[in-house]
C-alpha cells in the first residue's frame, strides 16, 4: 500500500512541488532598490516581464536540498547501471582537482603562467599513450561521444587526404553496438552498415568479412562488447579492415575491463575514446562537462584535432591554436579551449595514485566483481551467454520470468524500493529483456552479496508468481510508476501556470 500522509511527505524525505509553484513573481529574496534602465540586453528591448518566480533564501535552500536527497547517488550505494561504470570517486582526486593552481585557471592566461597545468596535460597524454600503446592523444573532447566525433572526422580526414573520402562512404557497426556509434558514424556523412552477432554474443566473422570492400571508410567496435564479453576475433577484424583499407574504430568506453592487461595499439586500434569518468574515475559530467580523450594510430595522429600541445627548445611547452601552424594537417578543433582542466587533473590523480600495476588491478577486479554477480545470480535467471565468463559486465534476461508475468522493467522498479538505482534495462538490444549489471571493482564483496541476495530475492518472488507485487513497485519512490512512453512521446516541456492552478482545484 502507498504510504498515505497529509503534506505528502515520506518519513523525512519532504514533498517538494516546483520552483514555479512555491514561488511568487511578485515576491523576492532579497531588498535591492529597482534596478534602473537595465531592460535592455545590447540592441535587444524587454517587453514583458520575465515572470520568475521569488523565494525567500531558506525556500530556495530547502527546495534544492530536498530535491538533492531524492537523487541517488554512487556515495549512497552499489550503481549497476551496466556500461557506465558507475563506480567510486576518490576524494584525493577531488581534493588535487581543487587545488588553486588548478581550478582557478583561466584559458586565456598567458602560457607562461599556466607550465604547470600544461605539464600536467602532457603526463596525462603520456600515460594515455603508454597504456594504449597508440601514438597521439587528443585531449580536448568532452565526452565519449565527442571522443568518437573526434575519431571519426579523423578517419575522414584521412581518407580526404588519400582522396577516398567520395567513395569510402561505409562503416560498419554490429548490432551490439552503443547507440553513439551509428549516431557518430551517420553525423560524420558515413552509411551505417550493421553486422550482426553470432549465438554467443561475438560480432559474425563470417558476415563481417562478406561486409569488406573498397567502399569501406571503418568499422566501428567496442571491445569488450556491450554484452560483456571480449571480442576474440578482435586481430583478425582489424588486420581484416586494414587489408581492406579501411580504419579500425574501438569504442573504449569499457577499456576499464582490459587496462593493464592489453594495448588496443597492439589490436589493431586506430581510434579509440577514453571516457576519463568510466575507466580514470573522475565524475559523470560532475560540475561541468566530461572528458574523452581520444587516441590515434601513427595513420591518424597527423589529422589530430588542434590545440596541439608541443614541447619548446627550452622545455617550455605550448599550445599550436591554428591549424596554419600545425606541422601536421589537423582536421579542425572540437571546442573552444583545450578540453576540461578538472577532469584531467582527476585522471592523473587516479593513474599515479594507483599506479601501472594498480591499474591493472583495478581492470582485473572489475571483471573478478562481475563474474562474482554473474556466478552468483546466473542459477536464478537466465544468463544468455552464462556459460563462458564475463569481462567486467554480467549480462541477465527476463526470459525465465516472463512466464509469470514478470518482465525486466518491473525487477527494475522493484529494486528502486529496494534502495538501489536499476541495472541497465533493455540493451544491448540485441538480448530481449536484457539486464546489464556492472558493479565495478571499487565495491567490496559484503555490498556484492547484499546485492546479489536481493536479486535473488526478487527471482525467487517472481517464480513464486507474486507479479501484482512486481507491477505495483516502486511503492516508496519519490514517484510511482510513470508512463515512461507517453513522456517520451509526449514530454511536457513547458510548465504553464493554468494548468498547475487547475491542478491544485482538482486536488
Ligand atoms: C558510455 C558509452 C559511450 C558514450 O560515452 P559518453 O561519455 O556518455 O558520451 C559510448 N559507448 C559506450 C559503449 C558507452 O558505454
Amino acid at each position: 500500500m502507498t504510504p498515505h500522509t497529509v503534506s505528502g511527505s515520506r518519513g523525512l524525505l519532504q514533498a517538494e512541488p516546483l520552483l514555479f509553484e512555491i514561488g511568487d513573481v511578485h515576491r523576492t529574496g532579497v531588498d535591492l532598490p529597482a534596478p534602473k534602465g537595465v531592460d535592455r540586453l545590447g540592441g535587444l528591448k524587454r517587453k514583458a516581464a520575465l515572470d520568475l518566480p521569488g523565494l525567500t533564501e531558506p525556500e530556495a535552500v530547502r527546495h534544492y536540498v530536498r530535491l538533492s536527497q531524492k537523487n541517488y547517488a554512487i556515495d549512497l550505494g552499489l550503481f549497476p547501471l551496466g556500461s557506465c561504470t558507475m563506480k567510486h570517486n576518490p576524494r584525493l582526486n577531488e581534493r588535487l582537482a581543487r587545488l588553486d593552481g588548478f581550478a582557478d585557471l583561466h584559458p586565456l592566461q598567458p602560457l607562461s603562467t599556466v607550465q604547470g597545468a600544461l605539464e600536467l596535460m602532457a603526463e596525462l597524454a603520456h600515460w594515455l599513450m603508454e597504456l594504449t600503446g597508440l601514438d597521439a592523444v587528443a585531449l580536448s573532447p568532452k565526452a565519449g561521444a565527442h571522443g568518437e566525433l573526434c575519431g571519426m572526422l579523423a578517419i575522414r580526414a584521412a581518407l580526404e587526404a588519400r582522396g577516398e573520402a567520395e567513395t569510402r562512404r561505409r562503416v560498419i557497426v554490429p548490432s551490439s553496438a552503443h547507440g553513439t556509434n551509428p549516431a557518430t558514424a551517420a553525423a560524420c556523412g558515413f552509411i551505417v552498415d550493421e553486422v550482426g552477432a553470432t549465438e554467443d554474443g561475438h560480432v559474425d566473422l563470417e558476415e563481417f568479412k562478406q561486409k569488406l570492400g573498397d567502399d569501406v571508410a571503418a568499422v566501428m567496435l567496442t571491445n569488450p562488447n556491450t554484452c560483456g564479453l571480449f571480442e576474440r576475433d578482435v586481430k583478425t577484424i582489424a588486420d581484416l579492415v586494414h587489408a581492406a583499407g579501411g580504419y579500425f574504430y574501438c569504442d573504449g568506453a569499457n577499456y576499464n575491463a582490459i587496462m593493464g592487461r592489453v594495448r588496443p595499439g597492439d589490436l589493431g586500434v586506430d581510434a579509440m575514446h577514453i571516457n576519463l569518468h568510466k575507466t580514470f574515475s573522475t565524475p559523470h559530467g560532475g560540475g561541468g562537462p566530461g572528458a574523452g580523450p581520444t587516441v590515434l594510430s601513427q595513420a591518424l595522429a597527423p589529422f589530430a584535432p588542434v590545440p596541439h600541445l608541443v614541447r619548446r627548445d627550452d622545455k617550455s611547452l605550448a599550445l599550436i591554436e591554428h591549424a596554419d601552424d600545425a606541422s601536421s594537417a589537423p582536421f579542425g578543433r572540437m571546442c573552444a579551449f583545450h578540453g576540461q582542466m578538472g577532469m584531467f587533473v582527476r585522471a592523473l590523480a587516479h593513474m599515479m595514485s594507483h599506479g601501472a600495476d594498480g591499474l591493472k588491478q583495478a581492470a582485473e577486479d572489475a571483471v573478478l566483481n562481475a563474474n562474482y554477480v554473474l556466478a552468483r545470480l546466473k542459477g536464478h535467471y537466465n544468463a544468455p551467454f552464462g556459460d563462458q565468463p564475463c569481462m567486467h559486465e554480467a549480462l541477465l534476461d527476463d526470459s525465465t520470468l516472463r512466464a509469470n508475468g514478470v518482465e525486466t522493467i518491473d525487477l527494475a522498479k522493484a529494486l528502486l524500493d529496494e534502495g538501489y538505482h536499476p541495472f541497465t534495462t533493455y540493451f544491448p538490444l540485441v538480448v530481449h529483456g536484457a539486464m546489464l549489471i556492472e558493479p565495478t571493482e571499487t565495491e567490496s564483496k559484503r555490498e556484492l552479496d547484499r546485492f546479489a541476495d536481493v536479486m535473488i530475492a526478487l527471482a525467487e518472488r517472481a517464480a513464486a508468481g507474486d507479479s501484482a507485487f512486481f507491477k505495483a513497485a516502486p511503492q516508496h519512490a519519490p514517484t510511482r510508476r510513470l508512463d515512461e512512453v507517453k513522456a517520451a512521446r509526449q514530454p511536457k516541456l513547458r510548465w504553464k501556470p493554468e494548468e498547475a492552478s487547475a491542478r491544485a482545484a482538482a486536488e
